[in-house]
């Protein structure tokens, strides 16, 4: 069985992180989320992640030169038999570095999985989001902790991200429809673009992710 390597495209707050965590346990995918990495840089204070904060904070998108570099090591390192990336890429330059590198090594993207929702949808998704150390998400109405603000898995605190803020929103989902939304014609006129409606309850989102997998995996034999 070949590998799947595959890219969840989607602006901030779609639910990404949500179906990654349910789809590496059923296709057993190292996951590359780039904001994960990022905010692990910013906690630790090495040079990228120094360099990274104010951009993040200010809800731009860190350079290209940074991510691509951070990334590709990380593909190297961990992705040799199949990857699953959230978050990247956001911009054409990365696609295409992205691109090169996949060709490079002989291999190929399998899909780009486009998780949709309209911007008001999104706020609400991002002002109720709780985060957990562990990277599990939550939401103060549609996915509650058991308890208040912590963690079900081992009681640590639910933390809102910096970034989360309503002020930083509004630029991110403005970067994401500049600067990202081309991706989708980029991936769509390379034949490899699966939509999914991501208003849609997590469990059904999860459902129809799996089922076009499955027949992309029957008809690639995969
Ligand atoms: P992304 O990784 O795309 O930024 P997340 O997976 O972190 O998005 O989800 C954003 C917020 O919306 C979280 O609080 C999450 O619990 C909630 N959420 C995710 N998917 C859904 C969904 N299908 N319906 C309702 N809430 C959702
Ligand atoms: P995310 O966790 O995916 O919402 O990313 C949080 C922030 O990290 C973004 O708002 C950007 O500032 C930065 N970031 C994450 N991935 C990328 C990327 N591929 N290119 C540039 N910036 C990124």
């Amino acid at each position: 069985m070949s590998e799947l390597n595959l890219i969840l495209l989607g602006p901030p707050g779609a639910g990404k992180g949500t179906q990654a965590e349910r789809l590496r346990g059923d296709f057993n995918l190292p996951y590359l989320a780039t904001g994960d990495m990022l905010r692990a840089h910013v906690k630790e204070g090495s040079e990228l992640g120094q360099k990274a904060k104010e951009f993040m904070d200010a809800g731009d998108l860190v350079p290209d030169e940074l991510i691509i570099a951070m990334l590709l090591e990380k593909i190297d390192a961990e992705g040799d038999d199949g990857f699953l990336l959230d978050g990247f890429p956001r911009t054409v330059p990365q696609a295409d570095a992205l691109d090169r590198a996949i060709a490079d090594r002989s291999r190929r993207l399998t899909a780009a999985l486009l998780i949709d929702a309209p911007d008001e949808v999104l706020v609400r998704r991002i002002s109720g989001r709780r985060v957990a150390q562990s990277g599990r998400v939550y939401h103060v109405d549609s996915n509650p902790p058991e308890v208040d603000g912590v963690d079900d898995e081992d009681g640590s605190p639910l933390i809102i991200r910096d970034d989360d803020k309503p002020e930083t929103v509004k630029n991110r989902l403005e970067t994401y429809h500049r600067q990202t939304v081309p991706l989708i014609e980029y991936y769509e006129s390379r034949g490899i673009l699966q939509r999914f409606d991501g208003t849609r309850p997590p469990t059904e989102v999860h459902d129809h992710v799996r089922a076009t997998l499955a027949t992309l995996r029957l008809e690639e034999r995969l």
